[in-house]
């Protein structure tokens, strides 16, 4: 006797199947072929009679037709995930893209004159406001930023900096490299641990196009350590003539300790202590979408934007779009835990988190029963994308741990973790050891949450 379910029919068979017919009107022929040939492929046990072939079939229909980066849960414990796409937009910021996606906008163009205008001015106007800069210059990301600055100020020129400011930031920014790529000569000052004054007097000479402070934004150097003040910095640079430019990194433009939040160094004191040029990103801690934000002297921002390499990394509509509304949010800064999604996020509080887990705990339970158990525990995010690396915040979630009794291992906790990522909308945690943590201080949507741990396979 053959057993029905052990052999696969055709193909054709298959697509000729009334339950399959509808699924190729949705989706046409080519592509349903294409999903009956990789579910035959992938579950050659699997029951066309009932629901179960043609249901896989539509999911990977709809998977393909779907587009860009899939929305996910980002349960890592890390805010700002460089991985996962930074800081979320708020409604105001995603509203002025749309704006400016569906038509045209004056975007380079004077209307007062009918003439070009310049593509970044309303964002330059509120950041000068916001920082008490001269000027103001926006490209694709920080370091791009970085890149144009080297290029402009010191091209074929030294530029001392610290030692223990040689960052790297996610692999693929590395200060040494950056330094090399852009045509300035870095000159090493001090040591890991103690840069002195001095370190940085004896390293100027005539051929200096640049003194360079980056802010160790993703690490932190304990100990026996000194390092030089900016505005000590910046008044040896004026001594000897060349522009002091910092590397804020994330850069914040309010000081977010009012809200109980490490502190961050803050755009307009940078400025204020005599920075020339400041750089930093506009999808960290400020809220915005990818950029590159440049102030300082107007002198020096100008030299930049002559630079012919500025049209290599010049942002488009839609991050000026995003990024102006955001900083109109700033006008009003007491509302910003409100109004700026980031910040939300990293203001909530333990205790509300902890409910909203404790809410969660016996779906959650339920899905994992027997071969995991889900307990509720406290749990201490991260910031994330270089803001305050050791600093943490209090938050809550899940310690998702091998039943003792049942038969979850190691390995198939592992599996549980990409059975969550294979979700529609996939759960990303982070694994430590034998435990699976689920961080729920950035769940936006619990009812999706719970609607997709119906759906998990069972590990
Ligand atoms: C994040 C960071 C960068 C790179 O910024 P991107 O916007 O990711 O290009 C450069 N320098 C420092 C100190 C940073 O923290």
């Amino acid at each position: 006797m053959v057993d029905a379910t052990r052999r696969p029919p055709s193909v054709d068979t298959i697509l000729g199947m009334p339950a399959v017919a509808g699924i190729q009107d949705l989706f046409g022929r080519r592509l349903v072929k294409e999903a009956v040939r990789d579910v035959v492929r992938r579950h050659s046990t699997v029951d066309w009679t009932t629901g179960k072939g043609p249901a896989l079939v539509e999911t990977f229909c709809r998977r393909r037709m779907e587009s860009g980066p899939r929305r996910v849960f980002n349960l890592t414990g890390t805010v700002l995930h460089t991985n996962l796409g930074r800081a979320p937009l708020s409604p105001a910021a995603i509203e002025a893209m749309m704006r400016v996606a569906s038509g045209a906008s004056a975007l380079e163009y004077d209307l007062a004159t009918g003439r070009r205008g310049n593509r970044a001015a309303d964002v330059g106007h509120r950041l000068q406001r916001l920082t008490g800069a001269e000027s103001a210059l926006v490209v694709n990301n920080n370091a791009a930023a970085i890149m144009l600055l080297l290029n402009t100020l010191a091209l074929r020129r030294q530029v001392p900096v610290s030692r223990g400011e040689l960052v790297e930031i996610g692999g693929a920014f590395r200060m040494p490299a950056i330094m090399a790529r852009a045509g300035a000569r870095m000159v090493e000052v001090g040591t890991t641990n103690r840069t002195h004054l001095a370190d940085y007097e004896e390293a100027l000479g005539p051929g200096t196009g640049l003194l360079l402070k980056v802010h160790t934004s993703n690490y932190v150097i304990e100990g026996f350590t000194s390092a030089v003040e900016e505005a000590e910095l910046a008044r040896l640079a004026r001594d000897h003539g060349v522009p002091f430019a910092v590397d804020l990194g994330s850069g914040a433009l309010v000081d977010f300790s009012r809200w109980g939040l490490p502190r961050e160094p803050v755009v307009a004191e940078v400025v204020a202590h005599g920075a020339d040029l400041v750089t930093f990103s506009g999808d960290k801690l400020l809220g915005g979408p990818q950029a590159g934000i440049v102030v300082g002297r107007a002198d020096l921002v100008g030299r930049m934007a002559a630079n012919p390499m500025l049209r290599a990394m010049r942002p488009d509509k839609m991050t000026l779009a995003a990024l102006d509304a955001t900083l109109a949010l700033y006008e009003d800064p007491d509302s910003l835990p409100r109004t700026l999604p980031g910040l939300s996020l990293l203001t909530r509080s333990a205790a509300d988190i902890a409910r909203e887990a404790r809410d969660l705990e016996s779906d959650l339970a339920s899905a994992l029963a027997p071969a995991f158990t889900a307990e509720v525990v406290p749990l201490e995010s991260q910031i994330g994308s270089g803001a305050q690396p050791v600093t943490t915040l209090a938050s809550a979630g899940f310690a998702i741990r091998p039943a003792a009794s049942g038969r979850g291992s190691d390995r198939n906790l592992r599996e549980l973790a990409a059975a969550l990522r294979r979700l529609p909308r996939p759960v990303i945690g982070s694994l430590r050891g034998r435990t699976l943590f689920l961080d729920l201080r950035c769940l936006d949507d619990s009812d999706t949450f719970r609607a997709g741990l119906r759906e998990l396979e069972r590990p």
